[in-house]
């Protein structure tokens, strides 16, 4: 079975870059301007990539619970971004909005936001519930 592909924009040039889910945590440059696409900031992922992204993931994958009207998780997504510039290549950051994700919300039971969760290997080995500091977040990843 092949990857399934992620539709990644580039924050740089702008292009479109369809990836090997795989390859996420690899650091990827740009097809185009050979830049790199993440710079470990968080990707978007739903209920119809998660697990592909997850499972294939070498490297913890922190996954930020979130939705629009959550005034916590707006506050916190700028320390969220922060840990993860800061932990590129040693951890995968994600956002999930709740909201539009219900299967994902629901599988891990989900009760309020924000909430981090840690994967390995698709295995939850964390989680903490409100919004925290950035530094927080680092210890929390562990890496
Ligand atoms: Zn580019």
């Amino acid at each position: 079975m092949d990857a399934p592909k992620l539709h990644l924009g580039c924050p740089h040039c702008g292009a479109t870059n369809r990836l090997p889910a795989p390859r996420l945590s690899e650091s990827p440059n740009c097809g185009r301007c050979g830049k790199p696409l993440l710079d470990g900031r968080p990707v978007e992922l739903g209920d119809a990539d998660f697990d592909a992204v997850v499972a294939a993931s070498p490297v913890p994958v922190l996954v930020d619970f979130w939705a629009a009207w959550c005034g916590p998780c707006r506050m916190m997504a700028p320390a969220f971004e922060q840990a993860g510039k800061s932990l590129a290549g040693r951890a995968l950051f994600v956002k999930v909005n709740s909201d539009d994700n219900p299967a994902l919300s629901a599988r891990y039971g989900i009760r309020s936001i924000p909430t981090l969760l840690r994967l390995e290997r698709g295995r939850e080995t964390g989680r903490q519930s409100g919004a925290v500091p950035a530094n927080a977040i680092v210890a929390f990843a562990g890496v």
